[in-house]
């Protein structure tokens, strides 16, 4: 008999996402960012404590107050609805059926399932029905649900689907490149490896549209 936990470590080292949305608890934002520090920052300190270490040294002494901040402030900070950036879009009517693409937009994302970072890039590209945005709105995006506990597919469609929301079309695309450290550092250990994860919305599902967009980025898995 497989024990749950041996179950679930396999499901998460075998990076299987189960929903599109990051799943939330709907009580998650009854504690004030400052609450989840203090609380997390407990908890820091007992993994640490746990582990054996003296957290009297100096150069311990702020860690568990670090991460806290860090966890709820930044690498976590876009779980919490109230910081997706602003929907502002514009009408251009001369871009009408253009397609816009922004290439190598920086992705630093956490693994859900082992808490490693995830570095990479997007490509994000849509075709206009007359309403485009500014572009670093799209890497606003990204950044937002880059800083969540992630798993990259889902990061991959939950950029797509917004961006789909924002500019009222299914005509979007993303793909992102990345290495997970929890392949690269631990586990099997394979330093070379970067992970692709696509979604196609709309016309992108049309070959010639796909193969287009996928010129445009020239996927270089180089970085
Ligand atoms: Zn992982």
């Amino acid at each position: 008999m497989i024990h749950n936990d041996d179950l679930n470590d396999q499901l998460g080292d075998d990076h299987i996402a189960t929903s599109a949305e990051t799943p939330l608890r709907s009580d998650a934002f009854e504690m004030s960012d400052e609450e989840k520090i203090n609380s997390i920052k407990k908890d820091v300190e007992n993994i640490l404590n746990t582990l054996g270490l003296d957290l009297t040294d100096d150069s311990l002494k702020g860690t568990p107050n670090r991460v806290a901040k860090m966890f709820v402030k930044e690498i976590f900070g876009g779980l919490h609805p109230h910081k997706k950036p602003g929907s502002s879009t514009f009408e251009n009517k001369y871009k009408y059926g253009e397609m816009l693409v922004e290439k190598n937009i920086t992705v630093y994302s956490t693994c859900e399932h082992h808490l490693l970072p995830i570095v990479g890039r997007a490509h994000v590209a849509y075709i206009s029905n007359g309403t485009v945005v500014g572009l670093s709105k799209m890497n606003r995006i990204v950044d937002y649900y880059a800083k969540r506990p992630q798993v990259q597919e889902r990061l991959t469609i939950q950029i797509v689907q917004e961006l789909q929301r924002v500019l009222n079309t299914e005509d979007v695309a993303c793909v992102i490149d990345a290495k997970h450290l929890c392949v690269n550092s631990r586990g099997i250990r394979d330093i070379e490896s970067s992970t692709v994860t696509a979604e196609f919305g709309g016309k992108f599902k049309e070959d010639k549209v796909r193969r287009e967009f996928l010129d445009y980025i020239k996927l270089d898995t180089t970085f």
